[in-house]
Parts: structure tokens; sequence; C-alpha cells
């Protein structure tokens, strides 16, 4: 028998932006569906977890939820750099204990979980505006009719790509690691590593869960480079390169692999009773191709916005606009001189890389953050302008401008 639901929202997508829209959204009393196709939520893990200690405390996560980390190495073929602190400002999560956090929390405050809800058409009305969604769930073809539908399935963006407003992401990022258990790790310490032998057109990564566990991964850039990401780790594990020697003896948990937009900030992300978040919005630092804090930022600013909306009875696009005020306000500037400085990087040689290193060696721990973290404000440019000499603050401003 066919089911059909009315909810006020529904949102598409138990990852991080889906469940902190949902959780948002029903804060402000209304009824609120949260779909997601996999079996559980979080059950395929599709990224490495790194996040930051203070997104962290301003999002409430539960301190069981993450591995702290004080040291950043970085290791080029003949250069290698640590950046030590004495607070940990990173962080590598247990995502599947994280995201089964935030979706534990919205349905705590009574958003309807749906899982093994494959959603695969989108329902319009006479005018061409999305007013439900439907797909295959446990009973078969499942109907969801909404005032405000939240598109929050990540890089396949299903929803919006149904509706015909965007295309497949032409530039993107491509991942594969391992978790593995290791003899040997600091567990404070991540390492990033950088060059043609780890990934033409990426890098590298160990990040430490603590307990002697740690993912391994390769991160690729596309079209730029054609290496499977996949090879290409099994490659650099099973030569050993750089510290993977150090971990001893390696055994594998479970393999994770995913893609990541790397298009910029490219998409309208609102239209009539329609919003885009998370990876479906292209919402990542292109520097490390990291999203989950925007995810979960923008989640809840997009069902307060959608909340809001649906309570004054007006969900076009005007209405759903100040979401997107919100976070091209926060972030546009920020990732488009971060893509420069990824720009940059892409076309380092082996020897650049080296030089590169040096560079980054003059930062201190709070530097290195606000850099990594592509958090270039003018307040954070004046701060290095007066605490390093001339030389570097100059060679730093012309990696965020992108000059060679
Ligand atoms: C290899 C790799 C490593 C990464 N490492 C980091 C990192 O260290 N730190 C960081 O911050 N970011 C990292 N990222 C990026 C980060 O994972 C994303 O930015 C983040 O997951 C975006 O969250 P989201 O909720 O938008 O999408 P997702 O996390 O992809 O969640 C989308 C959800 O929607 C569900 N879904 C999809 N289609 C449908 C459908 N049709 N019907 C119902 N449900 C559907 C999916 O099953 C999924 O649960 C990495 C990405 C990759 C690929």
């Amino acid at each position: 028998m066919p089911k059909e639901y009315d909810y006020d929202l529904v949102v598409i997508g138990g990852g991080p932006a889906g469940s902190s829209a949902a959780f948002a959204a029903v804060k402000k009393d209304i009824k609120v569906a949260l779909l997601e196709k996999e079996n559980s939520i979080a059950e395929t893990v599709r990224t490495s977890g790194v996040t930051w200690i203070q997104n962290i405390k301003e999002f409430g996560i539960p301190d069981d939820c993450f591995n702290p980390i004080k040291n950043f190495s970085f290791c080029s073929p003949n250069n290698e750099v640590t950046i030590s602190d004495t607070v940990p400002r990173a962080a590598v999560l247990d995502v599947r204990k994280t995201y089964r956090w935030l979706a534990n929390e919205s349905r705590k405050l009574g958003v309807d979980i749906f899982v093994k809800m494959n959603i695969k058409n989108v329902i319009k009305n006479e005018k061409g505006d999305i007013v439900g969604v439907s797909g295959t769930g446990p009973n078969g073809k499942t109907t969801f009719h909404s005032k405000v539908v939240i598109d929050a399935t990540g890089f396949p963006s299903t929803i919006c790509k149904a509706m015909g407003f965007v295309h497949q992401w032409k530039r993107f990022g491509a991942g594969a690691e391992y978790e593995m258990k290791v003899e040997h790790v600091d567990s404070d310490t991540w390492w990033l590593m950088v060059g043609q032998q780890y990934s033409p057109a990426g890098y590298a990564w160990i990040f430490p869960l603590g307990d002697n566990i740690v993912r391994i991964g390769v991160g690729v850039g596309k079209p730029e480079s054609d290496v499977d990401p996949t090879q290409r780790l099994d490659e650099i594990i099973k030569k050993k390169l750089g510290p993977i020697k150090k971990l001893g003896k390696l055994k594998k948990i479970e393999f994770h692999y995913g893609l990541i937009p790397n298009d910029g900030l490219s998409r309208k992300t609102v239209f009539n009773n329609l919003i885009l978040v998370g990876d479906s919005a292209g919402q990542a630092n292109p520097l490390v191709l990291e999203g989950i804090r925007y995810a979960i930022k923008f989640g809840r600013v997009a069902g307060k916005v959608a909340a809001d909306a649906i309570k004054s009875g007006n969900t076009n696009k005007k209405s759903l606009y100040p979401y997107e005020a919100n976070w091209r306000k926060e972030i546009e500037s920020k990732i488009n001189s971060a893509g420069k400085v990824q720009d940059r990087w892409l076309g380092l040689t082996d020897e650049g890389w080296d030089k590169e290193l040096d560079i980054i060696k003059e930062l201190k721990s709070e530097e290195f953050i606000d850099f990594i973290k592509a958090d270039f404000g003018l307040s954070n440019m004046i701060k290095l302008a007066t605490h390093h000499p001339k030389l570097v603050v100059r060679q730093l401003f012309n990696i965020v401008k992108g000059k060679k």
C-alpha cells in the first residue's frame, strides 16, 4: 500500500547538515521529518572527521565523540614541520557517534526520522514549485507532502537535481581511507603528507582516533588528476611511505570512500519552498576539503529560516533568502581566498612543497589553525603582520592571494 505523509518541513539526508536543519526547525514547533536512505544514520562513513574544538564546543558535541589534536605535522618529500601547542585546537571525530548524536538530538525534540527511505522524485505544484518528495521505503512507495523541502543529500544533490536546478559537480575531491589498528602512534598528532608520491593533486593523511586507531587516507582532486585514491592509498601503505613507517604493524578495520564538491560556492541555495545545505550547497573549505562544521552551522540556520518562513505563511525564495545571506556573509570571501591558495598548491612541484613547508613552519599553532580553516579575515592578517618579520608576512600574503 502506498504511504502518504504530511509535514511542514521535510529534510532529505541524515548527515550533519540534515540532522542539524531538522534540530533547529523542530525547536520552532513545526512538524518535521528527516529522511535517510541507509539502514541507520551514518551506516556508511564517507569522511575523515577532522574538525575544530572551538566549533565542537559551539555545537555542544559531547567529549566522548572526538579525539583532541594539539600537534600538526606536515611532510613533503624533503621537508618536515611540526607545529605544537599546549592546548588541543583540532579533533578527529568518531563520525558514527557524532552523526548519531546529532540525529538523536533532533529526535528528542520531536523530529520523525525515517531510515531506509530512498528519495528519488520531487512533487511539484501547478507553478512548478516543489511541494513534496517521494521514494521507496520499507513499505514500498512513500510520499511526503511539505511546505518546505531541505536538500541535505550531500554530494549527489538528489532533490535539486530532480528539480533541474543543478548539474553534477565538475570539480571535486575523491578520497579513500582505512581505519586501522596500529602498533605505535602519538594520539594527539596528525600528519598531512604532500608531494607527488602521496597525491598529485591533493594530500595524504594520518588522523589518530585514540586507542592506537588511525585513519590513513589519500585525497585526489578531480579532474586535475586521474589517479585512483584507493590504489594510491594501497601503494603508500605497502611502501610504508614517510610517517606511515613509524606506525609499525597495521591492521585494517574499515574502509571509507567519499566525494566532496570543490566547485566553490557556485550554486544558488534557495528556491521557492526549497533550501540546499551542506555538500549539496557546495559549502566546503577547499584547502583541506572539510565541510562538517559548515554543514552543522548552516544546517541550523537553514532549519531556523525554513521554520520562520513556514510560520509566516510565505515560503517563496525571498522568504528563504536570509539563509543564503547568512552563509554568504560568513564564508564567501574566505572560501574564495582559500580557493586561490588551493590553486597555488595544486601547481606545486615536490621542490615547491619543500619550500612551502618552510613558510608554514613560521606560523604559531593558532595562526596555523586560522590559515588551514581559511579564516583569512582582516584582523587575522593584521595580527600576522605584527608578529612576523616582513618577508614571512609577504610570503603568507602571497599565498592567500594565490601568487606563485
Ligand atoms: C574522503 C573525504 C574526507 C573528508 N574529510 C573531512 C574532514 O576531515 N573534515 C570535514 O569537516 N569534512 C570532511 N569531508 C567533507 C565532509 O564529509 C562533508 O562536507 C560533510 O559530510 C557534508 O555533510 P552533509 O550532511 O551535507 O552530507 P553527507 O554527510 O554526505 O550526508 C548526506 C546524507 O544524505 C543521505 N542521502 C543521500 N541521498 C539520499 C536520498 N536520495 N534519499 C535519502 N537520503 C539520502 C546519505 O545517505 C547521507 O547520510 C570529507 C569528505 C570526503 C569525501
